[in-house]
């Protein structure tokens, strides 16, 4: 039992109820009415499988949504994305996602990440940063399909 009050030990204590929180209670996880595009992704290496769908609008992401199953990272990781996701244009998104990887790789997170800044621990754990990145792929490929013509 530990006897100190650091503040970082305290921010990653909240940070992982965060993370669990939504592995238990995902939001947005459903399937999609109306859905234009719709991608999945695996993470052989931890049996993760998602499927994100979006309901686009020109370059706009009117909603999207989650279903698959996976580890805590992914499902965690997934529920705030989709979340985040809603209501943006594509150019916003990709840019949230680099900030996410920049987020993985070491650098501060940003205050426009939301409650994904909650996986900042990831980034200490280098074989889980694919579990992080798998909803992104998935959202970025569903994008992508609702855009093909
Ligand atoms: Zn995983």
């Amino acid at each position: 039992m530990s006897t100190s009050a650091d503040a970082g030990t305290g921010l990653a204590a909240l940070y992982q109820e965060r993370i669990l929180e939504h592995y238990r209670r995902p939001r947005h996880k459903e399937t999609l009415v109306g859905a234009t595009g719709t991608h999945t992704v695996k993470n052989p290496l931890c049996g993760d499988e998602i499927t994100v769908a979006v309901r686009m609008t020109g370059d706009r992401v009117d909603a999207a949504a989650f279903t698959g199953t996976g580890c805590s990272i992914t499902q965690a990781t997934a529920s705030m994305l989709m979340t985040l996701a809603a209501a943006r244009d594509v150019a916003s998104l990709r840019s949230l996602g680099e900030a996410f990887d920049a987020m993985l790789h070491g650098t501060a997170p940003v205050e426009s990440l939301g409650e994904l800044q909650a996986l900042v621990g990831v980034a200490a754990f280098p074989a889980r940063h694919k579990c992080a990145r798998l909803p992104w792929s998935a959202l970025f490929g569903a994008i992508d399909a609702s855009r093909a013509p």
